[in-house]
């Protein structure tokens, strides 16, 4: 290809909305533009990464015996009503009517459809197992689309179903879509590590994330270096022991608190309650009711883990007013002691389970009770582990601090059991003629997200690196003086011709432009390698290889080809 037949649009600077670097890289090298909030055009340099990262999909799951199908994108409401999705997916669903006043959905994902093609085509144990997968357009309405291709509202993703006779062969299919994915992320160049995940509204009983370490990435993950346990913040759990235990005796004892509304002051003089003494009690609104959470004062909760524990769909907290409606008294004074409705339910982190000798809040505005033994003086409904765990906790496996970092979660893999075969009748005839439900899986990866990834992961002060594996081109050859026929161009030819003839995907930067701006603009796509060709080194009979993240060398012209060759290990 020739720079100047292709459209490269570079910006000198990112749009202002652009907020990370990957976002930005992508938008100043010309690989994408954006269309409205979430919704972008993948230029050709953009589009070729692109297929080049389907191309390492396609392969890697037709490897493990993956079959590709294409399902439609527009989804009848009817199955979701059947999987029980259609409201607890419901925020995220694109909904549309067509001229008949029909509803349609728009895919966010596809369970609903693989399950119900496989509820229809396969019936016999002699057919499974089974694994399809496509790679399509999926379309999400995230209230906040934002980091260009990271939360888009419409985006690509590659998704795949297992269908399996028994639970130890869904385990099986699992585990090769889980070295399936590993293999993927490490032929995009990607440092990926796979982390253990909540189900969220998917459902199902296993599951783990791939992530990319990133410092502007939307999860954390809490992580333990020593043993390897690997947990999204939403899952994680750690070995943090229980509160203490005192001798137990005094009665609850309230006390006045003017104007104290919060753990930090109810631990200052004149009160000095330490806040690990303390049980904070959060008024959340889960599916419209009312419920009480109990964590410790120096706790904070999970809502992810609020809701997977509960099966909440949506869980809030409470407004001023609703609090008050629930226990009357307003936030800073509430407790679960006296006064806690009995249709409301009290949910406790397991942390507090044997904890006396506690503070809290006496649903009173400027009195606190004091003497509390959680056990004795709380009606709790059910215990649950409801904390978010921090840095330097000991691990949940093998007691050595943990650590916490920031990261992009790129692919997700879930056992989801009999779940959706089971609404949707996808069942079998066993050997032994019994009809029973598929045990399923599902396994996505957001593709234009990795595609983001990489830039997010491969960068630096000029622009992007691409891993050779995924670059939009691996070579670009810049000769400086363009006039045709002129020495510099007609070898720029030559190698570019016989680099494509050799399969090298390459580009040649014909455009009549100083030489500063044409390498500025091959470091900021990121080729990974550029050919120079200027009169002077060519006098000498050489032209100057300058790998994108290694210093430049000086090579005979002649060898030139093969120095290629040799670097892109074709
Ligand atoms: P997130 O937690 O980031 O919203 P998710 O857990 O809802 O994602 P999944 O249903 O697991 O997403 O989808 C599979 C993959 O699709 C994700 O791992 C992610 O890489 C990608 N993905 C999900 N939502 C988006 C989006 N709005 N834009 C781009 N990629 C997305
Ligand atoms: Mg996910």
């Amino acid at each position: 290809m020739k720079w100047t037949q292709s459209l490269i649009p570079t910006l000198r600077e990112a749009p202002a909305d652009a907020e990370i670097p990957s976002h930005q890289l992508l938008l100043r090298a010309g690989l994408i533009r954006k269309l409205a909030g979430g919704v972008y055009t993948f230029l050709p340099l953009g589009l070729r990464s692109l297929r080049k990262i389907e191309r390492i999909i396609r392969e890697e799951m037709d490897r493990a015996g993956a079959l590709e199908v294409a399902m439609p994108a527009l989804q009848p409401p009817e199955i979701w009503e059947a999987s029980g999705r259609a409201q607890t997916a419901g925020d995220v669903l694109f909904k549309l009517k067509d001229s008949s006043g029909r509803q349609w959905f728009l895919s966010p994902t596809a369970e609903e459809v693989i399950t119900t093609l496989a509820a229809n085509e396969i019936n016999s144990y002699r057919q499974l197992p089974k694994n399809f997968y496509q790679i399509s357009v999926k379309f999400r309405d995230e209230i906040r689309p934002r980091f260009g291709l990271m939360r888009a509202k419409e985006f690509i993703m590659k998704d795949a179903y297992s269908f399996d006779t028994t639970d130890e062969s869904a385990m099986a299919s699992y585990q090769k879509m889980f070295d399936a994915h590993k293999r993927i992320f490490a032929r995009c160049g990607l440092q990926s590590f796979p982390v253990e995940a909540d189900t969220g509204v998917i459902g199902g009983s296993h599951s783990h994330e791939f992530m990319i370490p990133a410092a502007t990435g939307e999860n954390e993950v809490a992580y333990c270096e020593a043993c390897g346990y690997a947990a999204n913040i939403e899952k994680a759990t750690s070995g943090i022991p229980k509160t203490a235990a005192r001798e137990i005796g005094a009665a609850i004892e309230k006390f006045p608190t003017p104007g104290v509304v919060t753990i930090e002051a109810l631990a200052k003089e004149p009160y000095k309650v330490a806040a690990n003494r303390q049980i904070k009690t959060l008024v959340y609104i889960a599916d419209s009711k009312a419920i009480l959470i109990l964590v410790r004062g120096d706790d904070q909760l999970n809502e992810t883990k609020l809701m997977a524990r509960t099966g909440a769909v949506a869980a809030r907290p409470a407004t001023a007013d609703e609090c008050f409606a629930t226990l009357g008294a307003k936030p800073g004074s509430l407790g679960a002691v006296a006064n806690v409705p009995a249709d409301v339910k009290v949910f406790a982190d397991e942390r507090l389970r044997g904890a006396n000798d506690m503070t809290t809040g006496a649903n009173e505005d400027g009195f606190h009770l004091k003497n509390v033994s959680i056990e004795r003086d709380i009606k709790v409904t059910q215990w649950f582990d409801l904390r978010t765990v921090s840095a330097g906790e000991p691990c949940v496996k093998c007691a050595k601090p943990l650590k916490i970092r920031r990261a992009i979660e790129v692919g997700h893999v879930f056992k989801l059991g009999t779940k959706y075969s089971e609404k949707l009748n996808a069942t079998f005839l066993d050997a032994d003629g019994a009809r029973k439900p598929s045990v399923m899986g599902c396994y996505g990866i957001g593709v234009t997200r990795t595609l983001q990834a990489i830039v997010e992961q491969s960068n630096d002060k000029d622009g992007i690196i691409w891993p050779l594996a995924v670059a939009p081109y691996t070579v670009c050859i810049t000769p400086l003086g363009v006039a045709p026929g002129s020495p510099a161009m007609t070898l720029a030819e030559k190698i570019y011709t016989e680099l494509t003839a050799r399969g090298v995907d390459v580009i040649l930067d014909d455009r009549d432009d100083r030489p500063g701006v044409k390498f500025k603009d091959a470091d900021l796509v990121g080729f990974p390698l550029r050919i120079s060709i200027g009169e002077k080194s060519l006098a000498k009979g050489e032209v100057e290889l300058k790998p994108r993240n290694a210093p430049l060398q000086a090579i005979k012209a002649e060898d030139a080809v093969e120095a290629v060759m040799k670097l892109v290990g074709a």
